[in-house]
């Protein structure tokens, strides 16, 4: 006789789910998966299924870089299904999905997992009284291939406009039907300003809430997609004359049940301790883009007058800020910060992990927040707002010089995610940005188009 199912997994198959399709999401931001049997879900929580640490050095074509220090073909973890985070992938289809976390054999967590280190942040956030929430909010290229396997916008209409989504009325009823379906809350669906280019803001959450509903939502939005003959491409510029894709990440914190980004008599509202979270934010902006902007391509986004806000300053409701603070007004709305540098190319996982221990360095100590930045950085005096990194390397530097991350991940997780930025510089190496923007314009569809 086989085991009874656990509760919630005999919930599932009651809904007719036959197969749980389990992901975690590598160094190189692509999601990557193994599937079992809904009747194996219990021992893929409990025991977990076998995934090789090699696949940390893949590169975002799939390539292992056989200079990455995890490009050896020894060693074996278990990727563990987390069942709270258990939902349905596609209606009717008898598919469920789930994030999972490597452990080591052993049964010890392993070092190097992403979702782990996210997980570790997070609960030293709490024990800390401090909650910090997260919502980030996808764009992405509706699109077919051109006869170079180029992508060419799927449908017409304007930046946000009703024509489009008209245009598109199938489609988007059917995305939104899917995502209710699988569970994701989200807070606002538009046509975005490039052609073809829609936007979804998912609800905040808990940090691993954020980050697994982003690689649900990307999952169930590429799905979608295809089931309408077309493409979506997550890229970060998905050709070098289109509008690029952000990721924009929001967020907000209390610590004791009170809103810490508000309440106080600095610029915006600021109180002392949002005041300091946001200086720590400020000053590993440059390292934490290391992260938030994994490829090569993510620095071709990354251009003055892009609103992907390329520029080491803070504003209050600045869109060219790389922190924007929207303040507390007489909505009832609490605060929050917006982070948009952030891409999908990202590990989201790593983004929250980061961007957790950084906040809760600058709660412990608080360095001097400068003043915001109203207007146009790019159109400042020279020097007056720092650019960020433009080049992966650069931000790879300041990853590497980081004091902060380098205690946050851990020596061996910090060291193998530098290994994951120098094999995206070289895989770039004396490639042209025409060459690789084409290489990476259906990310995150690893390896490209046939
Ligand atoms: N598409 C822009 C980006 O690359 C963002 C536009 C907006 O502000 O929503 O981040
Ligand atoms: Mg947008």
């Amino acid at each position: 006789m086989s085991k009874p199912l656990s509760a919630p997994v005999a919930a599932f198959a009651d809904q007719g789910i036959r197969w749980v399709a389990i992901t975690w999401v590598n160094h190189a931001g692509a999601p990557l998966v193994k599937v079992v049997p809904l009747s194996a879900f219990d021992a893929a929580v409990a025991v977990g299924v076998g995934f090789s640490p090699v696949s940390d050095a893949f590169r975002a074509d799939g390539a292992i870089d056989p200079a990455h220090g995890l490009a050896r073909p020894d060693g074996d973890l278990r990727l563990r299904a987390d069942p709270a985070a258990l939902a349905l992938l596609e209606l009717g289809s008898g598919w469920a999905w789930a994030p999972g976390e490597r452990f080591e054999r052993s049964g010890e967590p392993y070092v190097g997992d992403q979702r782990h280190g996210c997980r570790r942040q997070q609960e030293q956030l709490q024990q800390a009284g401090v909650e910090l929430r997260a919502g980030f909010e996808l764009e992405w290229l509706v699109a077919t291939a051109d006869a170079e396997g180029a992508p060419q916008p799927a449908l017409p209409g304007g930046p946000y406009g009703a024509d489009r989504l008209v245009e598109g009325l199938d489609y988007a009823t059917a995305l939104l039907d899917a995502l209710e379906a699988a569970g994701i809350p989200w807070l606002q669906f538009h046509p975005e300003y490039g052609a073809g280019q829609f936007e979804l803001s998912l609800a905040p959450g808990t940090p691993l809430e954020a980050a697994d509903r982003l690689v649900h939502a990307r999952l169930v939005i590429q799905r979608l997609t295809r089931r309408f003959g077309w493409r979506c491409s997550f890229s970060p510029k998905p050709s070098l004359e289109r509008v690029g894709n952000g990721g924009h990440l929001h967020l907000s914190l209390q610590r004791d049940g009170l809103p810490l980004l508000q309440g106080g008599d600095g610029p915006g509202g600021l109180s002392d301790p949002g005041a300091a979270v946001l200086a720590a934010l400020l000053a590993e902006l440059p390292a934490l883009l290391a992260l938030a902007c994994p490829l090569t391509m993510s620095y071709r986004r990354l251009a003055p007058g892009s609103w992907s806000a390329p520029f080491q300053v803070w504003g209050i409701e600045n869109r060219e800020a790389a922190l924007r603070l929207v303040p507390a007004l007489g909505d009832g709305a609490a605060a929050h910060l917006e982070l948009k540098v952030v891409d999908l190319a990202a590990n989201p996982y790593l983004v929250l992990a980061a961007v957790q221990a950084v906040a809760l360095a600058g709660l412990d100590e608080a360095r001097p927040l400068p003043l915001p930045v109203s207007g146009d950085p790019a159109q400042l005096p020279a020097g007056a707002a720092l650019r960020l990194p433009a080049s992966l390397a650069e931000a790879s530097a300041a990853f590497a010089a980081s004091a902060l991350l380098r205690q946050a991940f851990g020596e061996e997780l910090h060291t193998s995610l530098i290994d994951s930025q120098a094999a995206e510089v070289r895989r770039c190496a004396g490639r042209d940005d025409a060459e690789l923007a084409a290489a990476d314009a259906w990310w995150p569809l690893v390896g490209g188009l046939p």
